[in-house]
């Protein structure tokens, strides 16, 4: 690279945005009571959520996550507005882990680990596939769950075996036989 300045046309960049924070629990009510969020924040649950807050996002990309850098819950409102109730619910209690990781200081995108190796994420789909699993939902019912875009064939079945999701005979294996 150059040490040469680069010749920039004259725009206006904002550098420091505020962002629009809204409560948690004013869009996403009860879970609170529900048994596997207590599961993940123990006595502390109530206060908790109650200091959580969300920010919306509209994008066809992404479905939800959780800000490394102060733990806030952002929300994709494409994917509330389309995504299959049982798996935004879920995504909900995958995320709360994220939630007490971060705030336990956590590294929640750990550097050298794949998606489905990394702590944090077998962690949280761990207690999401717990609660799937007492809703009645079927190994491959949370196999389908698992897959997202930006997890191959390879990972997705990595990410099943890790967090105990028995996975369906591989498409090859089928046709051979
Ligand atoms: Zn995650």
């Amino acid at each position: 690279m150059s040490p040469k300045a680069l010749n920039l046309p004259d725009v206006q960049i904002p550098r420091i945005v505020r962002l629009k924070y809204r409560p948690f629990l004013d869009y996403f009510k009860g879970f609170e009571d529900v048994e596997a969020v207590r599961g993940i924040f123990g006595p502390q649950t109530k206060a908790a959520l109650r200091r959580l807050k969300v920010e919306f996002f509209s994008s066809k990309w992404g479905y939800m996550g959780v800000s490394d850098e102060d733990g806030h819950l952002v929300v994709s409102t494409h994917y509330l507005r389309t995504g299959n109730r049982r798996d935004i619910y879920l995504d909900v209690v995958h995320e709360l882990v994220h939630v007490r990781q971060f705030k336990e200081g956590k590294e929640l995108f750990p550097e050298g680990f794949n998606y489905p190796d990394a702590p944090t994420e077998i962690e949280a789909y761990r207690v999401c596939i717990t609660e799937g699993r007492r809703l009645g939902m079927t190994d491959r019912e949370l196999f389908q769950y698992l897959k997202v875009e930006w997890m191959d064939e390879k990972d997705l079945r990595k990410l099943a075996g890790n967090v105990g999701v028995k996975a369906p005979p591989k498409p090859r294996d089928r046709r051979r036989q």
